[in-house]
C-alpha cells in the first residue's frame, strides 16, 4: 500500500476524499497519495492560524520563539535520513545534493533566523524640530498576522522552510503549500512540528494544486494578511490580482533567465567548472542556474569545447548513487516543456554542442522524466530559446568582443534575478556587477550564500528581498512610535 500524505491543520492531520499521485520523477513509480485541500480545509486552516494569533503563542518572548525554532532545525536533523529520502524520491536529485544542500540548509534556515531575532535591534532618532521640541522615535516590529507560503518543486524543503522559518520567527502563523510535485518533506515538517508540540495552528501545511486549488483558496481567503510566494513570474501576477483588492503584502521570488560573463583574463579552468555547475545543477532546476553564458571570444572556442568535455563527464544516474551527478526533470509535463524547447531552438538555428535530446538507459528509467545536459551556440540574440525561461539543462554561450558589448547583452532581459562575473581583473569585475540590472551578482562564484545578505530580484524576476533583516522586514509589520520628551 503506498503511503498517504495529509494536510496538517489546527494540530490535526486532515484526510480529504480528492486525492491525487505524487510519482517519482526517475522512473514514474508511485512515491504517495495526496490528500488535496478543499476551500473549506484552507479556510478552516486560516482560521486556526488567526486563532492561534490571541493563544499563547501570540504571547510568548522572542527567546521563547527562537526556542522553537531551535527545536524545528533539531526534529529536521533527527529526522535528517527521512528527509533526504524525501526530497531524492520526489525530486530525483542526487542524493550527495540532498545531504549536502537541501537538507542542511533547511535545519540552517530556522537557526540562522532564531539567531537572528534574538540579536536583531531596531532604528532609534533623536528628533529636533524647529521649534525647539525633541523627541525620540524607535521602530517596533509586530508580527503582520496569517502568512500563506507557497513554494516550488525544484528546492523543496530548502525553499519552504525559507519562508515559513522568518514567517515563525516574526511571531506570524502561517499556512503553507508546498508544490502539488513534491509534498513530501512540507508533510515531514509537518510531523516534526507536531512532534515537538508546536501549538495547534501556529504553522498548517495544506497540499494540492495551484489555480482553482488550494493555493487559490489560500490567496483569494480575506483573512490572511500576506503571501510569500515562489515560482513562476507568470503564477506570481495571477496572485498579484487575486490579493490586489484586499491589498495583501507580497513578497514574490520568481522566473530568471540569469547571465554568466566569462572575461578573457578570467581563471579558465575555475570558470569552466564554474559555468557548468551554474547551468546544470539540480538539473538546470534552480531559479539561479545561467542559461545565457557570454564568453569573450578570444578564449570562445577553447571554453566552448572545455564545456562540453566537462558536461558530457556528468553522470546521469541513479539518484541513490554518491556518484550521480544529474538527475530527471521534475516531472513529465517538465520534460515535455524542455524536450519542446529543443525542438525550438534547432528550428531557431541552434548549433547544439552536446545533448539536445532525452538519453536512453534502456530499463525502468525509460518511463521517468530525464533530459541530457545540453549547450546550445549559434543563437541570435532574439531567439525565443534566450529571451524565455526553459528551467532546465540547457545553456547558450555567445561570443562578445568588448565590456560595453556584453554588459548590454546580459541586461537586455525581462528578468533580472542574478548574474555572475568570471575574471582576474578586480577593477572591472566590481565596475561590470555594478551596472547588471539584477538582484544578484557573483564573482568568480555562483550560488554561494550568506543568509544575512538581501535575495530576490528585478523586472520579471520579483518584488521584494528575502534574507537577514529583509526578511524580518517583510515578515513584520513595521511601526513607528515617536515619544515627545519634555
Ligand atoms: P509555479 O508557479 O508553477 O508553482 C509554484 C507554486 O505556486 C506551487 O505550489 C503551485 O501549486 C502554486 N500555484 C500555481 N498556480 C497558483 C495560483 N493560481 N494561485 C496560487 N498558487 C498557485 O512554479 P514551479 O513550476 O513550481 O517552479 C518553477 C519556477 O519557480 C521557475 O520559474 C523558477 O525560476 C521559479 N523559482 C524562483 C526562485 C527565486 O527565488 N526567484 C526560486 C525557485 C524557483
Amino acid at each position: 500500500m503506498s503511503k498517504l500524505i495529509r494536510s496538517y491543520i489546527n494540530g490535526q492531520f486532515v484526510d480529504s476524499d480528492k486525492r491525487f499521485a505524487n510519482t517519482c520523477p526517475v522512473d514514474g513509480t508511485l512515491v504517495a497519495d495526496v490528500c488535496e485541500a478543499s476551500r473549506a480545509d484552507v479556510d478552516n486552516a486560516v482560521a486556526a492560524a488567526r486563532a492561534a494569533l490571541s493563544g499563547p503563542w501570540g504571547k510568548i518572548s522572542i527567546a521563547e520563539r527562537a526556542e522553537w525554532l531551535y527545536r524545528l532545525a533539531a526534529g529536521i536533523e533527527k529526522r535528517f535520513e527521512d528527509f533526504v529520502e524525501a526530497e531524492v524520491r520526489d525530486t530525483g536529485r542526487p542524493v550527495k545534493q540532498a545531504r549536502t544542500l537541501d537538507v542542511p540548509r533547511g535545519i540552517a534556515n530556522f537557526r540562522f533566523f532564531a539567531d537572528l531575532i534574538k540579536t536583531a535591534n531596531t532604528e532609534c532618532f533623536e528628533t529636533t524640530t524647529a521649534d525647539g521640541a525633541r523627541a525620540i522615535n524607535y521602530t517596533l516590529r509586530k508580527p503582520l498576522g496569517v502568512v500563506a507560503a507557497i513554494s516550488p518543486w525544484n528546492l523543496p524543503i530548502l525553499l519552504f522552510s525559507w519562508k515559513v522559518a522568518p514567517a515563525l520567527a516574526m511571531g506570524n502563523t502561517v499556512v503553507a503549500k508546498p508544490s502539488e510535485e513534491t509534498p513530501s518533506s512540507a508533510a515531514l515538517l509537518a510531523e516534526v512540528a507536531h512532534e515537538i508540540g508546536l501549538p495547534a495552528g501556529v504553522f498548517n501545511v495544506v497540499h494540492g494544486f495551484g489555480g482553482n486549488s488550494t493555493g487559490e483558496f489560500m490567496t483569494r481567503n480575506p483573512d490572511i494578511d500576506a503571501v510569500t510566494f515562489t515560482g513562476e513570474s507568470g503564477t506570481g501576477s495571477t496572485i498579484m490580482k487575486a490579493v490586489a483588492d484586499g491589498m495583501k503584502e507580497v513578497s514574490f521570488e520568481l522566473g530568471g533567465k540569469n547571465a554568466a560573463i566569462v572575461f578573457a583574463d578570467a581563471d579558465f579552468e575555475a570558470a569552466v567548472s564554474g559555468v557548468v555547475r551554474s547551468s546544470f545543477t539540480n538539473s538546470g532546476q534552480v531559479c539561479l542556474c545561467s542559461e545565457r553564458v557570454y564568453v569573450h571570444r578570444s578564449i570562445f572556442d577553447r571554453f566552448v569545447a572545455a564545456m562540453k568535455e566537462k558536461t558530457e563527464a556528468l553522470v546521469l544516474g541513479d539518484p541513490m548513487d554518491p556518484a550521480t551527478d544529474i538527475g530527471p526533470q521534475i516531472s513529465l509535463e517538465h520534460q515535455g516543456k524542455v524536450l519542446s524547447y529543443l525542438q525550438l531552438a534547432r528550428e531557431e538555428g541552434a548549433t547544439v554542442i552536446t545533448g539536445g535530446e532525452k538519453p536512453h538507459f534502456g530499463d525502468a528509467r525509460d518511463n521517468g522524466s530525464w533530459v541530457r545536459p545540453t549547450i546550445w551556440t549559434g543563437l541570435p540574440a532574439n531567439a525565443r530559446c534566450l529571451r524565455e525561461e526553459v528551467f532546465g539543462p540547457v545553456c547558450h554561450i555567445t561570443p562578445f568582443d568588448d565590456e560595453e558589448e556584453v554588459v548590454a547583452l546580459a541586461n537586455d532581459c525581462d528578468y533580472g534575478l542574478a548574474a555572475s562575473i568570471w575574471t582576474q581583473d578586480v577593477t572591472r569585475a566590481h565596475r561590470v556587477a555594478g551596472r547588471m540590472h539584477t538582484g544578484i551578482v557573483w564573482i568568480n562564484t555562483w550560488f554561494m550564500r550568506d543568509l544575512r545578505t538581501p535575495f530576490g530580484g528585478v523586472r520579471m524576476s520579483g518584488i521584494g528581498r528575502e534574507g537577514g533583516r529583509h526578511s524580518m522586514d517583510f515578515y513584520s509589520e513595521i511601526t513607528n512610535i515617536c515619544v515627545k520628551v519634555a
